[in-house]
């Protein structure tokens, strides 16, 4: 991440296997763990989302990029060769998310808490260092 007075902060990040790469350019939240079925589901376990304004994303490279329609609400990013996720996007706000793990750097990004604990798997345990919800 490079930030300045007159300069955006700017990331890049893409998937495994280079079908897809991207830049925001601009401020991204900090994250937040999701527990939910399905969340552990999607991802094989607990995921992490990253909000960001949607105008900020520049994709540099998009052919292998899919989006499934998860509800009539969302929308989830993926590589369609090599399977990474990358977004979470919301279908009627301006805002989306990225799965931090796929920043080439996460700058100064933390986790800022994790969300629907209630539904953690049992196979393992919550880190009480980050602060715990419910649900959302
Ligand atoms: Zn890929
Ligand atoms: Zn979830």
């Amino acid at each position: 991440m490079a930030q300045n007075s007159t300069q955006k902060p700017t990331y890049q990040g893409g998937c495994h296997c280079g079908s897809v790469r991207f830049e925001i350019n601009g401020t991204i939240n900090d994250t937040v763990m999701c527990h939910c079925n399905l969340c552990r589901k999607l991802h094989g376990h607990v995921s992490s989302y990253a909000r960001f304004d949607r105008q900020d994303l520049e994709l540099v490279r998009d052919d292998g990029l899919r989006w499934y329609r998860l509800s009539e609400k969302t929308d989830r990013g993926f590589c369609k060769e090599c399977g990474t996720g990358l977004f979470w996007r919301p279908v009627r706000t301006e805002h989306m998310a990225v799965m931090p793990g796929t920043l080439d750097q996460t700058g100064g990004i933390r986790t800022a808490g994790q969300i629907f604990c209630a539904d953690k798997g049992d196979y393992y345990p919550l880190d009480p260092a980050i602060r715990q919800l419910d649900q959302s």
